[in-house]
């Protein structure tokens, strides 16, 4: 059979609903609403976001018996000027997740995590304690030196102005 490049990637791009790992499909890390292209620039991103489906999102699964629900995981440079992201965002690097679990309040998830978990980055995003499904956690990790930095980004409700504190405020 002969592929030509162009067909042979689109044979690849088909196959998004492959599983990264027992529970995770590689759909759910790329997806975004954003009218942009955001198919992983290289296999190693690929193989990056199955790193952290493995070492994050399952472990997280397994723990609350409840499934997982991924907001963002990778995100190409047009996907992130769109959503305003940080310039060394590590969803770019595909090596950050944004998610909730679904009847967990996002505090207890995030500090599930900070006791439990290696991490290079978590933060607890706009959650507001005693409402369970506001906010999102947000985990990156790395294959090697990984910081345990720990943030909480606060919400201004009157002005909107997200304002990052260290710790974990949950
Ligand atoms: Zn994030």
């Amino acid at each position: 059979m002969n592929y030509d490049a162009q067909s042979l990637a689109a044979a690849i791009k088909s196959r998004q609903d492959i599983m990264l790992t027992p529970h995770f499909r590689l759909s759910e890390l790329i997806r975004t609403s954003h009218r942009a292209d955001n198919w992983p620039s290289s296999p190693e991103e690929i193989l990056k976001l199955q790193y952290v489906c493995h070492w994050v999102l399952e472990k997280v699964r397994t723990h609350f018996g409840r499934p997982v629900s991924v907001n963002s995981g990778y995100r190409s440079k047009a996907v992130n000027d769109l959503v305003a992201g940080s310039t060394r965002s590590q969803h770019m690097k595909a090596e950050a997740v944004d998610f909730e679990v679904p009847g967990i309040a996002n505090g207890d998830v995030a500090t599930w995590i900070r006791n439990n978990l290696v991490f290079d980055q978590l933060i607890l995003e706009c959650y507001t304690a005693g409402e369970p499904s506001s906010g999102w956690v947000h985990c990156s990790l790395v294959r090697q030196g990984n910081r345990r930095s720990l943030l909480t980004a606060q919400k201004n409700r009157r002005t909107g102005k997200i304002t990052y504190v260290n710790g974990l405020q949950a």
